[in-house]
């Protein structure tokens, strides 16, 4: 049994429950492990679906928080990647099989044996749940720990750890650039950052919002063209136009409406995980040859390379800094889509 430190963290304790102060265990670090004293945390949409047990199998208490960035203040004895004093970020990973075909492969998100989440996944060492980012310090395995880019805002990188790398993954995957044109829908903080990514490589990329209110934004952010997804006319525009879709929205939506914006092979990449299942009509698919599939996050390496990505092109998150004691509210915020676009925790009201 490990050695362990008492840490403060910020949490939920039941599905109705206010987030609120309270004290979780950390390991001490062992050989490959860093403990990193945690600056900044974004607040992903996915917290609050776990918080909330809107995917069902959260386990109380919970502490989410997976966009995490900071500084390293202790090292075990075998790490090699980093020294104290060290910038150095966590995301929605801290561990894997690292065995399987997946993770041989970098793509740790697909282990077979289900990667462990930065939180409300079973803890391999302490048998208890793991636990995120909202909160002083976390302790993890060097391999699942990524180098921040020294040139950028700190804390506007900290959405990069999931915003960043789960729109970064699918752009990569569907070999998004120049002479593609492709959507993205819903613009909150992964759909602002698949904007700024897909810009970066090259793509002429048409945002789709329920907002009248980010269209200047939109613009701002890169896109060429906005288009009001409520309004059929303006979504005429682009019926069967597109080689490609990304689709961030938290919410129930009618997805037959951005399958029908797709070209003869093109592919709606659904990365939004809404709490409920999206109908799918069979004519939204087979007239074009579409495709209609899904992404989860992505892997180490390419978590590293994205990072690199936008360090070279000078990309973060546009972000709204709040104290810990604000998250509630933040919740309730993101519910009515009101973030331009990603709160990020200023972890030192948590040390206050
Ligand atoms: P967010 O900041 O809250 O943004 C969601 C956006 O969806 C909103 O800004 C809004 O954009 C649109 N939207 C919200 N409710 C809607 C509704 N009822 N109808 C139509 N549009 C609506 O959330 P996020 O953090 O970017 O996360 C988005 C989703 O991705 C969440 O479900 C999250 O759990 C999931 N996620 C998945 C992965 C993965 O690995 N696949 C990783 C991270 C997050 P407009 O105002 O522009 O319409
Ligand atoms: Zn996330
Ligand atoms: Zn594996």
């Amino acid at each position: 049994m490990e050695s362990l430190k008492l840490t403060k963290a910020f949490g939920a304790q039941a599905a109705d429950a206010r987030l609120d102060l309270l004290n979780i265990q950390r390991r001490n670090p062992i050989p490959h492990d860093v403990e990193i004293e945690i600056l900044y945390c974004g607040v992903c949409h996915s917290d609050l679906h776990t918080a909330r047990n809107e995917w069902h199998g959260t386990v109380y208490p919970c502490v989410p928080g997976h966009e995490i960035v900071g500084k390293i203040v202790r090292v075990g004895s075998h790490v090699n990647k980093f020294k104290i004093g060290d910038l150095a970020a966590v995301g929605c990973m801290v561990d894997s099989c690292r065995e399987c075909e997946y993770c041989k492969e970098g793509l740790e998100q697909y282990c077979e044996l289900g990667n462990t989440g930065t939180y409300n996944s079973p803890d391999k060492h302490l048998g208890t749940r793991t636990y995120g980012g909202y909160s002083e310090s976390i302790v993890v395995d060097e391999s699942f720990v990524l180098r921040v880019p020294e040139n950028l805002d700190l804390a506007a990188v900290a959405p990069l750890l999931c915003a960043g790398i789960t729109t970064y993954s699918p752009l990569k995957h569907w070999n998004i650039g120049p002479g593609k044109r492709i959507g993205v829908v819903g613009i909150g903080g992964l759909g602002h950052m698949a904007v700024k990514i897909a810009k970066a490589m090259g793509a002429e990329v048409i945002v789709f919002t329920t907002s009248a209110s980010k269209f200047e934004d939109a613009r701002r952010l890169g896109a060429d063209d906005v288009v009001l997804s409520t309004d059929n006319e303006q979504m005429a525009k682009y019926a069967s136009k597109l080689h490609f879709v990304l689709d961030a929205v938290s919410a129930a939506h009618d997805i037959n409406s951005y399958l029908r914006l797709l070209r003869v092979d093109g592919s709606l990449a659904l990365v939004g995980a809404p709490e409920h299942p999206l109908p799918v009509a069979a004519f939204s698919l087979i007239p074009s040859r579409r495709s209609f599939a899904g992404s989860m996050i992505g892997g180490i390496a390419e978590t590293q390379e994205m990072l690199d990505f936008c360090g070279a092109h000078q990309i973060v998150a546009d972000i709204e800094m709040i104290d810990i004691d604000q998250i509630n509210e933040a919740y309730e915020r993101l519910l009515k889509g009101d973030v331009k676009y990603r709160f990020v925790i200023d972890m030192a009201s948590l040390r206050k």
